[in-house]
């Protein structure tokens, strides 16, 4: 019979008797045990208590972070023309230095975060430690420094590795990118110069980055033009093996947007950024990201670009892939700009065989099994000097009276807007709010454009 659980029939007394004493003499021992282990017990007591504790700090923490989340606008691909009065990017302004673009570049495009890509040239280098002596920038404890301003600002080194594409490593201190030039040193000509072609290989690349605590991304990802899907592999997996694991996110570039990127099966891994590849002050923040952090830091920014812990890449603001250079193929013979269904990859008036491909065609030619689940948001955005009928002069009378170009694009009332810059500017803007405006393509080098509306100068 099972002790404790005495019977209640008088024709079982003596199962009852027996049961009774059983009772007994477990109540017995359960005092004599409670009072050997009192001791014990004491201290299982408070470690029970310090748990709940733990766990209930530890969720108003989690709680905590959870609403604290915010929306930061960042750029994480801007090159910078010219530093300590020396070319860096032999092809981008003279005015693209670290300084005018922390003071007047990102406040004016009203962007929280600007990744530079030319860090790793000791001349940028130098120049940002110049800075912070001078207390003009200061390191934050999770990386990134920040201006007065209150930019923070991402280092990143955009190189060409041997497989001939580009990839950016972003990390987190000034003290990692030093690190960062003891590895570039022996396998660049130029330290200074941005964008070097190294004598090291992707593997050997994304090894470094990650051991000196930052993250990997390849560059516009899908450009023939030194993009790895444009003109290295049609799957990333074949060319990086098992290092793909250590990727976590692809950067679309000008010409591509997430439907295209998505065409291609193993792209569902990655999460997708679009960034600017900025060579003017005028062109930084014309493609951006809205990231959900808690606050500015590259510990952040890395969460974010992982999608842990709640941060996220929120949402992608890019031109639309028709606005970019290189998004049909084109003909250098005739100058034709493909117009057939993609992909095109021979001259359709010519029949000239060296064309140069457009991103359109070639994410085409390589597409396999679409991805079908659903990816974070891509918003069609148009730089606002690219909007009809808006010139330097109104550009500045907009960011006068708005605030930054990211607030006219994205938050100001078609009121206000009205009231600034007229009714077509504020239709223009409205349309574009709703993917709704015409887009004459670009292809050959030469950006599309915003198509006018009828009876428009
Ligand atoms: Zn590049
Ligand atoms: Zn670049
Ligand atoms: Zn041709």
């Amino acid at each position: 019979m099972e002790c404790g659980k005495p019977a209640r029939s008088p024709t079982c007394r003596l199962q009852y008797i027996s049961s009774l004493r059983c009772v007994l003499q477990r109540r017995l021992h359960m005092s004599l045990r409670r009072v050997t282990i009192f001791p014990v017990r004491i201290v299982l007591y408070f470690q029970r208590i310090h748990k709940f504790s733990a766990f209930f700090a530890s969720s108003i923490f989690f709680i905590g972070r959870w609403v604290e989340l915010k929306q930061f606008y960042a750029d994480l691909h801007v090159h910078i023309g010219r530093a300590g009065g020396k070319p860096v990017k032999i092809t981008a302004s003279r005015q693209l230095t670290v300084e005018n673009l922390l003071r007047q570049g990102a406040p004016c495009k009203g962007l929280d975060i600007i990744g530079v890509v030319d860090a790793a040239s000791s001349l940028v280098l130098d120049e940002i430690e110049k800075m912070v002596a001078r207390g003009e920038l200061e390191e934050v404890p999770g990386g990134g420094l920040l201006s007065r301003d209150g930019v923070l600002l991402i280092l990143g080194a955009e190189v060409e590795t041997r497989e001939g594409a580009h990839f950016i490593s972003y990390l987190p201190y000034l003290s990692s990118v030093r690190e960062l030039q003891s590895f570039l040193a022996p396998r660049v000509t130029n330290l200074n110069l941005s964008t070097q072609k190294i004598r090291a290989g992707v593997k050997e690349v994304i090894a470094a980055t990650l051991n000196l605590g930052g993250f990997f991304c390849p560059a516009h990802a899908f450009t023939p033009h030194k993009g790895a899907y444009g003109c290295w592999v049609n799957r990333l997996e074949v060319g990086l093996g098992n290092m793909l694991d250590q990727v976590d996110v692809l950067e679309l570039g000008l010409s591509a947007d997430t439907a295209m990127a998505s065409m291609i099966g193993e792209t569902e891994r990655f999460q997708f950024l679009s960034n600017s590849d900025a060579h003017s002050l005028p062109n930084v923040g014309r493609e951006y990201n809205c990231l959900a952090l808690n606050g500015k830091s590259f510990a952040e920014i890395q969460l974010a670009v992982a999608g842990k812990e709640g941060r996220e890449i929120e949402a992608n603001y890019g031109m639309h892939p028709r606005l970019g250079k290189y998004h049909r193929t084109s003909c250098p013979g005739c100058g034709h700009i493909a117009e057939g269904e993609p992909p095109v990859t021979v001259c359709e008036v010519c029949g000239y065989q060296r064309v140069v491909m457009g991103v359109l065609d070639r994410v085409y030619q390589i597409r396999d099994s679409p991805v079908s689940g659903v990816r974070q948001a891509y918003h069609y955005r148009v730089p606002l000097l690219m909007i009809p009928g808006v010139g330097p002069k109104l550009y500045e009378r907009l960011l006068a009276g708005v605030g930054s170009e990211i607030e006219v694009l994205e938050k100001a009332s078609l009121g206000a807007i009205e009231e600034i810059a007229g009714k077509k500017v504020a239709s223009y803007i409205g349309k574009m709010r709703c993917n709704q405006l015409s887009i004459v393509p670009g292809g050959g080098g030469k950006y599309g454009k915003v198509q006018k509306h009828q009876g428009d100068d």
